[in-house]
């Protein structure tokens, strides 16, 4: 599977997942993606291979051995690692081919914010943006 960030800066290029895809509402996770979760699943360190990006690439270390890698151009994060697993945590919606798996837990839901309501019946649209009312 390939997959890249939002500029096309940086590409990596993963074998087959080795984990269910799981998100993750932790803080930390909510901060690094701007986002209320992020779909993380584990891939073979072995198998997992940057294919581009080498110069814009950056990582961040959120948590004292756990290294958050994204794009300095662009900000997308495609994957976080503890130094010394033998796997590596994707960022799946960085993926651009499909994993062919649907995700299977979401963790951390504890950090929730209290705007966050999943079983609030919210509409949903095919694209743009809800009409104006
Ligand atoms: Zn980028
Ligand atoms: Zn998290």
């Amino acid at each position: 599977m390939q997959g890249s960030c939002l500029c096309g800066s940086v590409a990596y290029d993963a074998d087959a997942l080795t984990g269910p895809i799981v998100h993750c509402h932790c803080l930390t996770c909510q901060k690094a993606h701007s986002a209320v979760f992020a779909s993380t699943a584990r891939v073979e360190r072995s198998g997992f291979r940057w294919t581009r990006g080498d110069n814009v690439r950056r990582a961040f270390e959120s948590t004292p051995g756990k290294l958050r890698h994204f794009c300095a151009q662009c900000g997308t994060h495609l994957m976080a690692e503890w130094v010394g697993r033998d796997y590596v945590i994707l960022r799946v919606a960085s993926l651009d081919d499909d994993p062919g798996v649907q995700p299977a837990a979401r963790i951390w839901t504890t950090h929730d914010r209290p705007w966050l309501q999943w079983h609030a019946d919210v509409p949903a649209y095919d694209e743009g943006a809800p009409p104006v009312r």
